[in-house]
């Protein structure tokens, strides 16, 4: 059945394994994508949505990348919002709710249609190694398919056991087979695996709701979407709703917990602390006895509604009787309870910077497999690993993202570089160069490195460079022209801003807090220049970011490169920390296990402390 050796076997087809199939088959590997339910492609698991804080960043810049992810979202979309606009533009995340059906079968279209993806579908049971180099998998029904690398990206589906209640089977998610055989088999290879959990609300009949007793959570007014090609912001948008528990939701809640998984000690593993179970909430936070609930549609065309922050396993009779008690849903009916769910996933500080493992050549890990939670960083993830394997056989150098140019960067070096006992999600505040790291520039930063890899296309490219030259000139302008106080003053003085006396530069006046590009068009030469050379909304706001934050920018690069010092500082491969007599004990025996290529990197473990780092750099002559 398949006489050929593949470049490239993906095994699972989640949020990681697709972004990882698309990206080793666009750069040209021939490509096998094997997973255990093709109608499942693309799944949301829990919530439909994508984005948000931090997460959206990464949508942004797996775009920029020519990963998928962007394009399928704003395909399948139904609502769409720019999150913390209030804030710094650092912090701005954009975020979009999405038509879950359809963000699945856009995902299985987009796939069909990239040439180099061959389809199978089957359960991976074995992996197929020569000496320490994976040579393909095998199957659950024997067969073996050759190819130079593996990606594993199996999500909650190894040993997945799910809980509801006292009740406890086997499973992937609700309604799929858990995934054996490939845990224990990497464990004989002497690799270290750990449980993990995590939970998801009730998906209930939006027929049966009382929406007029709920609070509407619209969208934006001019929406915007994630890809920086030309794909369309919606034009009609799907409401959310809130809601809220009560005192008597949380009593009822309450009389389940003798038989909740959670507190009877059958779930051992940790969760996510930020995204906790409704019992969860009640108990951690017990003097609060209201807490909000995102009632959110879960398509266009379809009833089924998803309740946000009634994540739960307690039994499903609980779980109904106190939903009954929410305002709004005192008629609901259930479509399916919530659930718990085990896992296995293995510590990513196993893996290089390139999501190889260190154990195996050619074998690279992405996704909840490495202990992190969210369809954003999975996805990110499936598109690095995807990329690096690629590039591993075909001898080319690795594609890293650093720190201060990507929060993919930060994502895969917190992994490696610390590891994670509990499921690892993105936030802004993981980010030291957050100023630079923003959603409106992810394709100033990494379009040209993807072009030059050869995954960006030409058309990406192009569009970027035409961005980059509008602002910069846009950003000119303001530097050189001048502006009259007469004309500027009205402006000013409805702010509540100091008038001016005399002509000065655009630039100082556009600088203060208060003033905005909308105000700066009020002035003719800029309106005219607006028109003159058809400038768009995106260029408009990256030229408002570049010249209110001038200053904020600069110092951040300027941190960012003297940090770039150290992280040219090179560990070799096998550098023998035993010689050095200097170190402390947990310092050598981390050095040892995570390996640093530098001393950048080395700076960040846990447990090695700035001395460790002098001796390392006295060592080094540095
Ligand atoms: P998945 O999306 O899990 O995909 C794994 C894929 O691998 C599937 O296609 C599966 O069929 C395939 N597969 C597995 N094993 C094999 C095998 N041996 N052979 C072939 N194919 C295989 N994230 C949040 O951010 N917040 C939440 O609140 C949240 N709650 C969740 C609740 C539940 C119940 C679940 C199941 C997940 C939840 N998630 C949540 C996590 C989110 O779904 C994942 O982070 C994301 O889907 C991970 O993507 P992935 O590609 O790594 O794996």
């Amino acid at each position: 059945m398949f006489d050929k050796e593949y470049d490239v076997i993906v095994v699972g087809a989640g949020h990681a394994g697709a972004e990882a199939a698309a990206a080793a088959a666009n750069l040209g590997s021939k490509t096998l994508l094997i997973t255990m339910n093709l109608q499942t492609i693309g799944q949301m698991s829990c919530n439909p949505a994508m984005g948000g804080i931090a997460k959206g960043q990464i949508v942004r810049e797996i775009d920029a990348l020519g990963g998928y992810s962007g394009i399928i979202t704003d395909k399948s979309a139904i609502q769409f919002k720019m999150l913390n606009k209030s804030k710094g533009p650092a912090m701005w995340s954009p975020r979009a709710q999405s038509d879950r059906m359809r963000f699945a079968e856009e995902w299985r279209i987009a796939l069909e249609n990239t040439p180099n993806v061959d389809f199978y579908q089957e359960m991976v049971s074995g992996l197929l190694v020569e000496g320490t180099k994976i040579v393909g998998v095998k199957t659950s029904l024997g067969l073996e398919i050759k190819s130079k690398s593996v990606v594993l990206t199996n999500g909650t589906f190894l040993n997945g056991l799910i809980h509801i209640g006292n009740k406890q089977f086997g499973g992937g998610r609700a309604g799929e087979k858990a995934s054996t055989g490939i845990t224990e088999q990497l464990l004989s290879f002497g690799f270290d695996s750990g449980r993990m959990k995590t939970g998801t609300p009730p998906r209930v009949d939006g027929r049966s709701l009382d929406y007029s007793a709920m609070i509407p959570q619209p969208g934006d007014i001019n929406p915007d979407k994630f890809s920086y090609l030309d794909t369309k912001a919606l034009t009609t948008q799907r409401d959310c709703h809130m809601s809220h528990t009560s005192a008597l939701v949380h009593d009822l809640l309450r009389e389940g917990f003798d038989r909740s998984p959670m507190f009877n000690g059958r779930i051992k593993s940790l969760g996510p602390r930020y995204c906790p179970s409704i019992e969860d909430k009640i108990n951690r936070f017990a003097d609060k006895d209201s807490h909000q609930l995102f009632v959110e549609p879960e398509g266009w065309n379809t009833v089924e509604v998803y309740v946000n922050g009634f994540s739960t396993s307690l039994p499903e009779d609980i779980q109904f009787k106190a939903l009954r008690s929410v305002k709004g849903f005192e008629k609901v009916k259930f479509f399916r309870p919530g659930y718990a769910i085990e896992y296995d996933y293995f510590p990513p500080t196993q893996l290089k910077h390139t999501l190889e493992t260190k154990l195996i050549d050619n074998l690279y890990f992405a996704g909840q497999i490495n202990g992190t939670t969210g369809y954003e960083e999975a996805a990110s993830q499936g598109l690095m690993a995807g990329i690096n394997a690629h590039l591993k056989i075909n001898e080319k150098d690795p594609f890293i993202l650093q720190r201060d140019e990507a929060y993919i960067g930060v994502l895969v070096d917190d992994l490696i570089t610390k590891g994670t006992e509990e499921p690892y999600r993105m936030f802004t505040s993981r980010a030291e160069y957050r100023t630079l790291l923003r959603q409106d520039n992810a394709d100033l930063r990494l379009t040209p490195m993807s072009y030059k890899i050869g995954l960006a296309s030409k058309e990406r490219l192009v569009r970027m460079e035409q961005k980059e030259r509008e602002s910069d000139s846009f950003v000119q302008f303001f530097r050189e022209t001048s502006f009259v106080p007469d004309d500027i003053n009205p402006i000013l003085d409805q702010l509540d801003s100091s008038l001016v006396k005399q002509p000065d530069k655009m630039f100082k006046v556009f600088s203060r807090p208060k003033v905005t590009m909308d105000h700066m068009k009020e002035l003719e030469p800029v309106s005219n220049y607006i028109n003159e050379n058809k400038l768009g909304r995106e260029v408009l706001e990256q030229t408002e970011i570049q010249v209110k934050y001038a200053g904020y920018i600069a110092k951040e690069k300027n941190n960012a490169d003297k940090l770039q010092r150290l992280e040219n500082i090179k560990i070799p491969d096998n550098f023998d920390y035993s010689k050095l007599k200097s170190l402390s004990f947990e310092a050598r025996e981390k050095l040892k296990s995570i390996k640093p290529v530098s001393i950048s990197q080395a700076s960040r473990i846990s447990g090695v402390s700035p001395s460790d780092i002098s001796v390392l750099l006295v060592y080094m002559g540095r």
